[in-house]
């Protein structure tokens, strides 16, 4: 069992992990439970960043064979698996169809494309590809008729902003302070390490310092850490758009398209498909949002493919997120490598974090803690995360064992709408036991108070906006009524300090 969570604020630590992103929870979950003292600081949301804003896949990566980065997708691959068997309330194995079309990549090269992934590393949970007539298959309703054939192949989806929350849990769970919504304003080298004085003027000593921002890194390196190095950044902007579900079959689409990128119809919680991504350079992580070039570009993208256009009045959300990836001179951000990279900067004890792929996090959270406490040992890859803990079945994938224990959970809890006790099982894993026990409390309008009180509790809510779009996804169904309960019950657990976002 992992210790008592100690909730006190600390003056002095081994480590502060600058960044509340998936790099940031998980080097912080990692290194709390390698017995380092930890501090975590967020100056927004956990997850807030590029963590919520990802196409949400856990996946090897298969167009970046196109550029032979066969170690990145043969590492990525492998850590599919691993990732599958770590939360598999919020992760699950996702078939893609990618239908075949004259004027892209030819059906020979996919297929030795497929033969490779396929084979890269080992495979427990994920099925084979296989090359499908689009006329029989189920895949042939969604798809548009000039399309005849097509390979399915087998990929991984997370809950990208529910993992960043489940790592920064399991942190606080093995000792780590986790503090959101203060940011770092500065840090002083000092002889044991550095002086950080946080948003809110508190200030504490840390002896080494790892900095997680995301898109915000090399101007956190420049400004907050004040260093020589700071390593070079290439912002580049991918947006997404959610649509209507588009057909009712539990495939993803991967479509190819005449510029040479590929754009994703992936279903999304029940009645939605997300559709992304675009890849736009931008200059500054603050001016992120979907643009209407790429609004257009998605619906294009799509429309190219599937059997029944959908237009811009389809549209029930847009996001965008910034990739920070390593800058390479010459290359375009198709080419540029999703490997990341461990900076240090020379003569402090300070290193900063850049690149990577959600799907390789916890293997960046390894590497980064090797290179600080190299006497210290691994351990994240066989640990559950919270609510992930589901018995295991013999013979089933991790998934399969989830579902088996959900289906199971709406009969213990017959009293319930079975709707309600599989949404929050979908959430919150074996989590969801303890509110359905403890009963759930008044409806506020699809989400109850049971859930506003765990989540304000631990997991670090504060606001609607906090609820609806990245503890669960509900901000796609419910009613203005809704979001105006949840700011109020805040507002009224809170008091006089709560102040809406
Ligand atoms: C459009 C898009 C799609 C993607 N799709 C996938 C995918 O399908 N699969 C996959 O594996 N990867 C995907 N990725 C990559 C993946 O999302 C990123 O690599 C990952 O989320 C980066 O996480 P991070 O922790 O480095 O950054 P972030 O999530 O951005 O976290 C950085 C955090 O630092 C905080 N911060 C900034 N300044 C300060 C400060 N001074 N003090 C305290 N905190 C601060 C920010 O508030 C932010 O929360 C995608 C990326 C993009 C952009």
């Amino acid at each position: 069992m992992p210790p008592t969570p100690d909730k006190t604020f600390r003056d002095t630590c081994d480590l502060l992990v600058i960044g509340g992103g998936i790099n940031g929870c998980g080097i912080a979950r990692d290194a709390a439970g390698r017995d380092l003292d930890v501090v975590l600081v967020e100056a927004g949301d956990i997850g807030g960043g590029t963590s919520s804003a990802s196409t949400k896949l856990i996946h090897g990566g298969l167009r970046y064979l196109e550029f032979y980065e066969f170690k990145l997708v043969r590492k990525a691959l492998a850590e599919r698996e691993v990732l599958l068997n770590l939360a598999p309330h919020i992760s699950w194995p996702l078939p893609f169809v990618l239908p075949l079309s004259e004027d892209t990549r030819p059906g020979w090269l996919i297929r030795i494309g497929l033969w490779l992934y396929d084979r890269l590393a080992k495979r427990t949970s994920i099925p084979n590809s296989s090359k499908i007539d689009l006329r029989r298959d189920r895949a042939g309703f969604v798809v548009a008729a000039k399309y005849k054939h097509a390979f399915r192949y087998w990929d991984g989806w997370v809950d990208d902003s529910r993992l960043c929350i489940l790592n920064a849990q399991d942190a606080l769970a093995r000792g780590a302070e986790i503090v959101t919504r203060d940011g770092v304003e500065s840090a002083f080298p000092s002889d044991d390490g550095w002086l950080v004085v946080l948003e809110s003027g508190r200030e504490l000593y840390a002896r080494k310092i790892v900095n997680c921002t995301g898109p915000w890194a090399e101007q956190v390196a420049q400004d907050v850490l004040g260093v020589e190095d700071a390593p070079r950044l290439n912002l580049v902007q991918g947006a997404h758009i959610v649509v209507p579900r588009i057909g009712r079959q539990e495939d993803a689409l991967m479509l190819q398209q005449p510029d040479g990128r590929v754009v994703f119809v992936l279903p999304y919680h029940d009645r939605y498909s997300l559709i992304g991504t675009t890849e736009t350079a931008i200059a500054s992580p603050d001016e992120s949002g979907a643009t209407d070039s790429e609004v257009d570009y998605l619906l294009d993208a799509a429309n190219r493919y599937i059997s029944r256009p959908i237009a811009r009045d389809d549209i029930i959300a847009a996001f965008a997120g910034v990739r920070p990836l390593v800058l390479e001179e010459g290359k375009d951000a198709r080419e540029t490598s999703r490997e990341w990279l461990l900076h240090d900067h020379a003569g402090t004890e300070a290193l900063t974090v850049i690149g990577g792929k959600l799907t390789t996090y916890r293997l960046l959270a390894e590497a980064a803690l090797k290179k600080l406490y190299p006497e210290t040992r691994a351990w994240t890859a066989t640990t559950r995360l919270p609510g992930g803990d589901i018995p295991v079945v013999r013979g089933k994938s991790a998934r399969d064992a989830f579902l088996i224990w959900r289906a199971a959970l709406v009969e213990r809890f017959a009293d319930y709408d079975p709707d309600i006790v599989v949404r929050l099982a979908n959430v919150y894993g074996t989590r969801a036991v303890l509110m359905l026990e403890q009963g759930l409390g008044r409806n506020l309008g699809g989400i109850f108070e049971t859930e506003l009180d765990y989540l304000s509790a631990e997991e670090w809510a504060t606001s609607a906006e906090d609820v609806l779009w990245r503890r669960t996804k509900l901000g796609l169904s419910v009613e203005m009524a809704t979001v105006t309960n949840i700011e109020s019950w805040f507002a009224k657990s809170f008091g006089a300090s709560y102040t809406s976002p």
